[in-house]
């Protein structure tokens, strides 16, 4: 089975912290010892694991994303205009393996999960397959 969430963006990119909403699915499904697939099905979105505690990482990696991964590129080919949150998706990755133990997910202390909007703001979603 898999699990299907919406995530709403409100910004053409943004990390939007899903931790809470994963732990609270895997609550339900009162699975104790395992572990998760979250997989993003886009192809301008990703996912990954970051510093929960002080909010400038999120910034600055988007920062350094947008200075390295430029919106407008004289030579960027694709015609949707969208090659650098292409570029970007395919860099941060769309799926996270996470361990599930008594029933919580295993993160480090300063560990949390982040969907990655790079070209919203839209209505997105994440898949979550337990084993
Ligand atoms: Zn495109």
């Amino acid at each position: 089975m898999i699990i299907k969430t919406k995530v709403n963006t409100t910004a053409r990119t943004e990390f939007v912290n899903i931790t809470d909403i994963l732990q609270k699915l895997i609550s339900k499904q009162k699975i104790s010892d395992g572990t998760c697939i979250v997989f993003v099905p886009h192809t301008t979105a990703a996912i990954t694991i970051n510093e929960n505690a002080d909010p400038d990482v999120v910034k600055d990696i988007l920062m350094m994303l947008d200075r390295k991964i430029p919106l407008r590129d004289s030579n960027y080919e694709h015609s949707e205009g969208n090659s650098s949150a292409h570029i970007k998706a395919s860099v941060i990755g769309s799926s996270v393996i996470i361990i599930i133990e008594n029933g919580k997910l295993k993160l480090g202390t300063w560990q949390g999960i982040y969907f990655c909007e790079f070209d919203g703001p839209r209505t997105r979603e994440f898949w979550l397959k337990l084993i």
